[in-house]
């Protein structure tokens, strides 16, 4: 594990300035509207931030001398400081990013050839329970600001240098990005925008457990690739598995991924179903898994189970993991087995914990039942 210097000036900022790294680019252009400025002033924003790495408002030449000097009293900008850098063995690097309020997010980047994916946080924790995932541990704290998202490309980026080129981002970090709706939405707008990363809707995706109402949100609100933690065939399972199904269950959830491969004609939605031994990795739920794909345009994507301490599931074997790959491919649904990523660096799906101060007090509430069970 490697210490880095700590960030310059994310944690002194004045809390009454606004950091610019918090609007895209529409909230720019009405930002500087509200300045009477023209909307174009946007663009020469991003381009000054993210093409040229500038922060500094002085430096900024093309905008007039006194809206370099409004900015530079009321506005700043800063990215979250990379506090902690793990190299896996597979080349997975995992960041622990500073935030302004003291707890720590993680970033992943997964070198593949030909491509590089980074693996983004939407919130510090997770306020969702799902019964096996290690982020769901840690309870949740706040929502992550645009800022806070958006920076975790760009000092993933500065990080990695010219030569390795973030091209894909999944937000499959910590948190349930859906229920961080206008502040992950803002940040996808600017990976896709042409003046900062220039990601293809494609190489954008955002995974959610399904938060229906905001599925049909996004839907209208962003075009980028959904993917959707389906995990269980049958409400009884994903009940228990994947708790916010007890408020949304499949039929609701279904539904809204219909919507959403509505928006153009060859799409396809991914499902990701973690392959539990004994628990939704049977011959009748491969079947189940069968007929409920066959009802939306999907593509699947088995995920073996990454094991943590004072969890009891165990991973399903790799005979089981591809003879389920092998009945869904031979029945038409596009299957792939996830390559499990950084695993000496607990950098894989469901393994980041970052540094959470629970506020949801989840820790005392598992504490009784835990001792109630005992009892
Ligand atoms: N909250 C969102 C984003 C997290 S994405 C969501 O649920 O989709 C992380 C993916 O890894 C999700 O599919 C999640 O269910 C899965 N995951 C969580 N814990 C895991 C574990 N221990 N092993 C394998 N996959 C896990």
């Amino acid at each position: 594990m490697k210490s880095v210097p700590e960030p310059a000036n994310f944690m002194q900022v004045n809390p009454d300035r606004i950091n610019l790294l918090d609007y895209d680019r529409k909230g720019l252009a009405a930002f500087f509207a509200g300045l009477g400025e023209k909307p174009f002033r946007a663009t020469q924003l991003l381009k000054w931030i993210y093409q040229e790495g500038v922060e500094d408002f002085g430096l900024m030449t093309n905008l007039s001398k006194s809206l370099r000097a409004y900015l530079n009293e009321h506005c700043y900008i800063a990215i979250p400081g990379i506090v902690v850098e793990q190299i896996a063995g597979d080349g997975t690097r995992k960041w622990a990013l500073q935030t302004s309020c003291g707890n720590r997010v993680e970033t992943v980047f997964i070198p593949e050839e030909g491509r590089g994916t980074l693996c983004v946080s939407s919130q510090i924790g997770c306020a969702l329970a799902c019964t096996f995932c290690s982020t769901a541990r840690q309870g949740f704290n706040r929502n992550l600001t645009t800022a806070e998202i958006i920076g975790q490309v760009i000092a993933a980026q500065q990080r990695l240098g010219p030569e390795k080129k973030i091209t894909n981002v999944v937000m499959m970090g910590m948190g349930e990005p859906l229920l961080n709706f206008d502040n992950v939405v803002a940040a996808m707008n600017l990976m896709m925008d042409d003046f900062t990363f220039g990601l293809s809707k494609r190489r954008v995706t955002i995974s959610t457990s399904g938060v229906v109402p905001a599925m049909y949100r996004l839907t209208q609100a962003c075009d980028v690739s959904l993917a959707v933690s389906l995990h269980a065939v049958n409400d009884e399972l994903r009940d228990q598995l994947v708790p916010i199904n007890k408020k949304y269950p499949l039929k609701e959830l279904m539904e809204a991924c219909r919507d959403n491969a509505k928006l153009a004609p060859r799409r396809t939605i991914t499902f990701e179903y973690v392959m539990l031994d004994g628990i939704n990795d049977s011959m009748e739920d491969a079947r189940g898994l069968i007929k409920l794909l066959k009802t939306v345009p999907s593509k699947l994507n088995l995920i073996p189970f990454n094991p943590f301490p004072g969890n009891a599931y165990r991973c399903s074997s790799s005979e089981t993991i591809n003879r389920f790959k092998t009945v869904l491919n031979d029945a038409g649904i596009v299957t792939t087995v996830r390559k499990t990523r950084g695993e000496d660096i607990d950098a894989a799906c469901g393994q980041l914990v970052g540094q959470v101060e629970d506020k949801s007090r989840r820790h005392l509430k598992l504490k009784t039942v835990g001792s109630e069970r005992a009892a």
